[in-house]
């Protein structure tokens, strides 16, 4: 059984107003040290189960350490990725998310020291007032000198960086995207701020007091990146997501593509096969999927040494997890088309017939866009040109209708 595994580490020295991940600033190294006894815990009970229901070994080829700020800790994973190791693919990639501010030559040794092969780093912007206004707590050479000192150490480096923030500048932007390709980073990912509500940026947006950027200025944003990174040899994996070649994000394509993952930590998703076999075979496993309390404190109250729960998701049940039961076949066909359009390796039609149960009929608006060049179909594949990733939201509905 392959799977990815994601360890979420809800811990912040700062809290950014615009960011609605599970994450805490309030907390103390006698919490710490629980969080990761109980990550540990989980992790045995959970690979315990799968091995004990399929009766086979479960392997992972990608760990990614998200937050949160997992930069925060370097000693405090020994001992999980001790256990992890027991489960790892030679080759497996592991990535650890860290904040420009948390990065030194000693941490980076650790990590590397400890098979840490990929960071992820939080620059956002290098604007001084883009970083003024998403509240983030490094400069911009503090964020530029991160970065030489972890190319250095680890090739495989993603830089993070946010547009359409308010007050953001068509120059500002390009001047983000230049020094991301000078800067010498393999992967990007670039996202658009979103006003989520339960964050600061989203009572400030729903008081009038912040106007979010419009569809057209994002859409030029998106237009400029591509330009700047197509002409820089980065590839276009998917919509917020750039590689040079040879450093795709494995972990990311699980997502992608649809694949199983194990999520582990307060607030962790994870995305399992359904039908209790992972081997490919002819069954639509349309998979489940399930989260843990975004609460550090509530996650702690549920950590057994082990589980005898006799199917899976009695043992999500048994860890404080919820499965998102509202899941049918309907709202996994939107799912599934939503976010592999947005990508290169695009639309599994054959899938998507299985779970639909009707063949593929291409509606007039789908059939105008093969014939315009900007989708494409090949075998049971179809893709959408990069720059029309943008406009998922239309392409989807007018695929779904398709069937
Ligand atoms: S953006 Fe990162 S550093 Fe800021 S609060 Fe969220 S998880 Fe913490």
């Amino acid at each position: 059984m392959r799977l990815g595994l994601y360890v979420h580490i809800p811990f912040c020295s700062f809290l950014c107003h615009y960011c609605d991940f599970a994450k805490t600033a309030n907390y103390d190294a006698i919490l710490v040290q629980d969080y990761f006894a109980a990550l540990l815990k989980q992790f045995r009970s959970m690979t315990a189960h799968f091995e004990r229901t399929s009766g086979r070994p479960v392997s992972f080829s990608s760990v990614y350490f998200g937050g949160g700020t997992p930069g925060l800790f370097t000693s405090e994973y020994s001992g999980l990725l001790n256990a992890v190791y027991e489960h790892l693919d030679n080759d497996a990639e592991i990535s650890m998310e860290c904040n420009p501010k948390n990065l030194n030559k000693s941490a980076l040794d650790l990590w590397k020291s400890m098979g840490v092969n990929r960071l992820s780093i939080g620059v956002q912007t290098l604007q001084k007032v883009g970083l003024e206004v998403l509240t983030r707590d490094h400069d911009a050479s503090t964020a530029l000198r991160a970065l030489e000192l972890a190319l250095h150490a680890i090739p495989n480096v993603n830089m993070d960086l946010i547009y359409g923030w308010p007050g953001q500048s068509e120059e500002g932007w390009a001047s983000d995207l230049k020094q991301l390709v000078n800067s010498g980073v393999p992967h990007a990912s670039l996202y658009s701020l979103t006003y989520e509500d339960r964050t600061p940026f989203g009572r400030m947006a729903r008081r009038g007091k912040v106007r979010p950027e419009t569809d057209d200025a994002l859409s030029d944003r998106y237009v400029a990146a591509r330009e700047v990174l197509g002409a820089a040899g980065f590839e276009h994996d998917e919509v917020s997501n750039w590689a040079r070649s040879g450093f795709t994000c494995r972990h990311n394509w699980l997502y992608w593509d649809f694949k199983h993952f194990v999520g582990i930590g307060a607030g962790a998703h994870g995305f399992l096969s359904a039908i209790g076999d992972d081997d490919g075979d002819d069954d639509v496993d349309v998979g489940m999927r399930y989260s843990f309390p975004r609460d550090v404190r509530s996650f702690l109250r549920h950590s057994p040494e082990s589980t005898n729960a006799a199917t899976l998701m009695a043992m999500v049940r048994e860890l404080g997890g919820e499965l998102d039961e509202g899941r049918d076949l309907d709202s996994v066909l939107i799912e599934y088309v939503g976010g592999a359009l947005r990508t290169r390796h695009g639309i599994d039609l054959s899938f998507c017939e299985k779970i639909a149960g009707q063949p593929f009929s291409p509606r007039p608006v789908i059939a105008e866009a093969l014939k315009r060049q900007i989708a494409w179909r090949e075998g049971n594949r179809l893709r959408f040109a990069p720059a029309e990733w943008f406009r998922e939201n239309s392409w989807a509905s007018e695929v779904l209708l398709s069937f």
